[in-house]
Parts: structure tokens; sequence; C-alpha cells
């Protein structure tokens, strides 16, 4: 999608902090921390949000979650992390751009607002 903000990241048209990318995800860190670690992962499709997610893009998701596990590894995140998927207008989405919050480094709060 030509006019969003995540497709341009991923593109590297928009600067970020990209700590890891392959042919399929893009992580990079949000501008706007809400822990000590707070990365954004994404794939590199526009998959709008996670109602939008389907039988041939599903595989995408299953690999995000799997880079967030081997990024914990790496980051040492032995006391746990949250990795969250705010859906649509009553989820909070703000980007329209399919993103997991990796958060972690402090004690996380629950439940949400
Ligand atoms: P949402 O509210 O849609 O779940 O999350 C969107 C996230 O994207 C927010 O945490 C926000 O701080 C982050 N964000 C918005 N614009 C930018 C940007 O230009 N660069 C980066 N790195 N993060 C952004
Ligand atoms: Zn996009």
């Amino acid at each position: 999608m030509t006019d969003c903000l995540f497709c341009k990241i991923a593109k590297g048209e928009i600067p970020s902090e990209i700590v890891y990318e392959d042919e399929k995800v893009v992580v990079f860190k949000d501008i706007n921390p809400q822990a000590p670690v707070h990365l954004l992962l994404i794939p590199r499709e526009h998959i709008p949000s996670a109602d939008d997610i389907n039988e041939e893009n599903s595989y995408l998701i299953g690999h995000i979650f799997l880079v967030a596990k081997r990024l914990a590894e790496e980051e040492k995140l032995d006391q746990g992390y949250r990795i969250v998927n705010n859906c649509k207008d009553h989820g909070g989405q703000t980007v329209d751009h399919i993103h997991f919050h990796l958060l972690a480094g402090r004690q996380l709060l629950w439940p949400p607002g």
C-alpha cells in the first residue's frame, strides 16, 4: 500500500530504528515507548488488521511470534514479556498495518484500560 506509514518504514522510505528484518518481517523500536523494551513487529505485506488474517497470510503471524521469541532470547528477557495486538477502533489500533507490540523490562499491569 503506497500511503501506509508502516509500509514506508518496511521499505526504508521513512527512517526507524530497525532491530531485525528478513524477507517476511521487520522489527523496529516504537517511537513512543511504553516500557524499557518496546518493539513493533510487522509483516512486510500490507495486512490492515488482525481482522484481515486469512488462510493465505496466517503463516506470517506464526513467523512474527517466532521472531519475537528469538528476540526475547537475545535480549535476555528472562522475566517475561508481553505481545500485544490492537485491532481496529475499540482495540485501540492507530496505524492500519497489522503490528504486534513486544513490551518488556518492567512489570506490566493487567487488565489494560
Ligand atoms: P497501535 O496504537 O496502532 O497499536 O500502535 C501504533 C504504534 O506505532 C504506537 O505505539 C506508536 O507509538 C507507534 N508509531 C506511530 N508512528 C510511528 C513512527 O513513525 N515510527 C515508529 N517507530 N513508531 C510509530
Ligand atoms: Zn502497510
